[in-house]
């Protein structure tokens, strides 16, 4: 991020409402800005743009390869029967994209006679566009599908406040996420000479959007003093916002009934400091102030946290491993050799994409998968030691 040169900061339509907002209400959190950025529901990146694809701003794992989403079909598969092949249950995809990777999923599950029976799909997403999108995709193969804004549906928001009630029935339920969970709000924290400060989204004085941070040291910083005692001054450390809405629902779901998920993403395996707030628009990064409502605006995803926040809702966690480890258990070379073999003229296709899918120093060290399971539930597959 030092490389960000301010003359770059765009003057979005998000840009304007930001600064009227900082100005009448004085500076925000990163979390907040990252809110405005990816859901104001006017201008934010996943409310409006259509960004994955060659085409789009990012590529990701299942636009790359068919052999990814095929593979976690048959992680589906394997889970649904230790589940005792429950008829019916929830198949619920977070973030469905471009509904690639369900497609392909289901695709490769038909060789388990039953489980598209058993499967009652729901797709969770916000972005109107892709939802568009996967309902063609889907319907293209004649595939059923029930889609939501959330995994909770609220009700009766008026008389009681906040009324939610789970958006899908409460059956076994299997969770699937691709670069999903790396949306999670992050706040981040400053290290100076009297402790940590909360970073902050201002305006300079030239009236452009710049970082500051708050006058004094924060409390919410909390435990970042007790875990990196040792942070040189001017150091950065992030620390995810909460994730009710989907560990809540995730924990109703679980009181009565099996539930396991996937999540793969970005991220690093131990919590550490650093700043990792990234924006990419049109496959090159830039500052995260750049082009705001218009650049995906993520960050790392800190698994350890991750992985803690969601003990503490009763589930185990399987791994993280990185996401070569966990295709390659799946058996990702045998699949990939078997489709090369039956269709040469695709082969040097399908090599291509499975390289970079397991690039040590790429997506396949980067990424990594983590599975999360309620109690009753034997060690998710992929995960094996
Ligand atoms: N899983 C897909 C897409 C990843 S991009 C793939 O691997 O190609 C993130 C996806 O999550 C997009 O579909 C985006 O619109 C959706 N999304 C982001 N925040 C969301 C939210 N809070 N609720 C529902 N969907 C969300």
């Amino acid at each position: 991020m030092s490389d960000y040169d301010p003359d770059l900061r765009r003057d979005t339509p998000l840009t304007r409402k930001l600064k009227e907002r900082i100005g009448r209400d004085g500076p925000i959190s990163v979390a907040d800005y990252m809110d405005a950025c990816l859901n104001d529901p006017e201008h934010g990146y996943y409310r409006t743009q259509a960004a994955i694809g060659a085409q789009g701003d990012f590529i990701t794992a299942p636009e790359i390869s068919q052999v990814f989403g095929e593979l976690i079909g048959l992680w589906c598969v394997i889970v649904w029967q230790q589940m005792g092949s429950p008829k019916p249950f929830n198949l619920i995809e977070l973030g469905p994209g471009r509904g690639t990777l369900i497609r392909d999923a289901l695709r490769a599950a038909k060789v388990v006679p039953g489980f598209q029976d058993a499967a009652l799909v729901h797709l969770v997403e916000s972005n109107a566009v892709l939802r568009e999108v996967q309902r063609e995709r889907l319907a293209e193969d004649g595939l059923q599908a029930t889609w939501h804004g959330s995994l909770f549906k609220v009700e009766g928001a008026q008389d009681t406040g906040f009324g939610t009630k789970l958006a899908m029935p409460e059956i076994p339920t299997i969770i699937i996420g691709n670069e999903f969970i790396d949306t999670r709000l992050i706040h981040q924290y400053v290290k100076c000479d009297d402790g940590w400060h909360e970073r902050l989204v201002a305006t300079d004085d030239q009236f452009r959007l710049a970082f500051s941070m708050t006058q004094e040291g924060k409390r919410g910083a909390g435990d970042l003093v007790t875990r990196f005692p040792e942070t040189p001054i001017g150091e950065v450390a992030e620390r995810a916002g909460a994730m009710g809405d989907l560990t809540m629902p995730m924990r109703e779901i679980a009181t009565t009934q099996p539930l396991a998920a996937l999540f793969i993403d970005y991220g690093h395996v131990h919590s550490s400091v650093g700043d990792t707030l990234q924006a990419v628009r049109n496959h090159a990064h830039e500052h995260p102030l750049t082009s705001p409502g218009e650049a995906d605006v993520t960050a790392q995803v800190d698994f350890a946290q991750f992985a803690r926040d969601m003990q503490k809702q009763d589930f185990v966690a399987d791994g993280p491993v990185t996401q070569a480890e966990f295709l390659g258990q799946l058996g990702i070379m045998e699949r990939t050799s078997r489709l090369m073999a039956g269709n040469p003229r695709k082969a040097a296709a399908l090599e291509a994409g499975i390289a970079r899918l397991m690039a040590p120093q790429g997506m396949g060290g980067r990424f990594k998968a983590i599975g999360i399971r309620s109690a009753g539930l034997p060690g998710l597959p992929g995960f094996e030691q």
